[in-house]
């Protein structure tokens, strides 16, 4: 591969954060994985499995993203919680 645009090369590939959906290097970002009963958990070393959810360094970016939710869906009757 070999790819001369300006001659600087991105250092890590983009992702988008989940919350504003802008692009960013991965390495600036951090990953949360949706975990099976747990919601969302951070995943700081990418060792997770699944799919990953990337959010920014914004703080409003980290307030949103606390309600952010990916909704599970749940199977079980309506107990009101
Ligand atoms: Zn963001």
């Amino acid at each position: 591969m070999q790819r001369t645009d300006s001659g600087e090369r991105p250092a890590s590939p983009a992702r988008m954060c989940v919350v504003c959906r802008g692009r960013f290097p991965k390495s600036s970002l951090r990953r949360y994985v949706l975990a099976e009963g747990a919601g969302l958990v951070p995943d700081p070393r990418a060792v997770l499995p699944g799919r990953g959810h990337y959010l920014c360094a914004n703080p409003e970016c980290a307030e949103k993203f606390s309600k952010y939710s990916v909704r599970p869906r749940r199977r079980r009757g309506g107990q009101g919680e």
